[in-house]
């Protein structure tokens, strides 16, 4: 054994077979199908024309997908879903602008942390990590302050699952006459958005989120107008979305080097998406997913920590059980070793775990994993998967005061 056996363990070396990796229950990168590997099994030239016309076609399914018509326009963006979202915050909200961001859990967090760095004005509106805004909540603080220019929203709050009340916000967001940017990375493509009921200024996603791609990039759907507007308003160079725009616009190619395998994958994720029905199609697998997982969970004994109503099809968060037995570590490596990855809780105040509806998954995938959760709390001993008392009383308290 040497010291350094480390680095001479190759990671690649025992793997399981191609097909038998184990299902992703997580929020992106998730199980993609074979059809979709398959496409990155060429090499393009990202200049050429072939390329060029798959870039293309994707705008053009993107701005049809939200029912965009003439007056928006898809700019693909390349990185992470949180390089778009922050060249969108930045290329949109003017260096004199101020946004006002809703807040319940990491995402809207992250939209904070971004505008910090921008250096762009803005108020927030911290909800925790049970609750969204409030239609009313965001009226008052509009007529409060006419400074604030633009409105962010988080679609869905991965990090809790919670799924905002985006039609409604919409509603008073435009008749205060203010902008909305729209983080819907864990939604579109499951959850319908169409700019004809919300009319937003932009909205993010990315490739490796409900349309099932594999992740490299993202993409912002905007108005035309507000593309034009952007002009010089970007820090950054590689995350202008104004320049990538009209760079796009004029010779059909990506500014910079495109992850071109990726976005051959996303047209063929795209093509799969068409086929299975579009947004109501995957909304409709999604929600089964989620009826079947919570409601087996719950048998099992479990808590989700939303209230049945604001449940999204994406992704659930669970209270870890308060038994003693009960460890984190254990229960994801038992629940690997039965070929099925979980995802940690993302939560500031109680101990929980999320399991992710979305990705090439069935109502089988779904009980295989609630039958890999019980196989796991057999074998650590854990007999009653409730949570904490006080995690229950949260949420209670927390329901209350938004009913009042
Ligand atoms: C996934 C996600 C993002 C982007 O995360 P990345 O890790 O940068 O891809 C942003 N917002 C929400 C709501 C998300 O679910």
């Amino acid at each position: 054994m040497t010291q350094n056996n480390q680095a001479t363990t190759n990671p690649l070396a025992n793997l399981k077979p191609i097909g038998e990796e184990p299902f992703l229950l997580t929020p992106g990168p998730l199980t993609t199908s074979m059809r979709t590997k398959e496409a990155m099994l060429r090499d393009w030239g990202s200049w050429d024309g072939d390329f060029k016309a798959v870039t293309a076609d994707i705008c053009r399914r993107l701005v049809d997908m939200c029912e965009g018509g003439d007056e928006y326009d898809c700019v693909p963006m390349q990185g992470s879903g949180s390089f778009s979202v922050e060249a969108a915050l930045a290329s949109f909200i003017p260096r004199d602008g101020k946004a006002l961001v809703l807040m319940n859990g990491a995402y809207g967090q992250r939209a904070v942390k971004t505008l910090d760095y921008l250096g762009r004005s803005y108020v927030k509106l911290d909800k925790g990590d049970y609750l969204p805004a409030m239609p009313s909540e965001v009226a008052q603080i509009l007529d409060n302050d006419a400074d604030i220019t633009h409105v962010v929203i988080v679609h869905c709050e991965t990090s809790s699952g919670i799924l905002n009340p985006l039609q409604a916000i919409s509603d008073v967001v435009m008749a205060k006459g203010r902008k909305l940017i729209v983080d819907s990375m864990s939604a579109f493509g499951a959850v319908h958005l169409s700019v004809k009921d919300i009319p937003f200024e932009c909205m993010v996603s990315s490739a490796n989120k409900c349309i099932e791609g594999v992740p490299g990039f993202g993409f912002i759907l905007a108005k035309k107008s507000a593309l034009e507007a952007a002009k010089g308003n970007s820090h950054s160079l590689c995350l202008d979305v104004h320049d990538q725009w009209a760079a796009m616009k004029k010779t059909g190619q990506w500014r910079f080097t495109p992850p071109t395998h990726t976005v051959v994958a996303f047209l063929e994720a795209l093509l799969q998406h068409e086929e299975a029905g579009g947004v109501p199609g995957r909304f409709a697998r999604y929600d089964n997913n989620r009826q079947v997982l919570i409601s087996g969970m719950r048998e099992l004994g479990f808590e989700t920590l939303l209230e049945d109503r604001w449940l999204s099809p994406i992704i659930t968060t669970f209270f870890c059980p308060a038994d003693t037995n009960f460890d984190f570590q254990t229960f994801y490596d038992e629940i690997k070793e039965r070929g099925y990855i979980i995802y940690p809780g993302k939560l500031t105040v109680v101990d929980s775990f999320r399991v992710g509806c979305i990705g090439q998954l069935d109502a089988d995938n779904m009980r295989g994993v609630l039958s890999a959760i019980k196989g796991a709390c057999e074998k650590m001993g854990v007999s009653d998967c409730s949570p904490p008392p006080a995690a229950l009383e949260q949420r209670k308290l927390q329901n209350q005061l938004a009913a009042e």
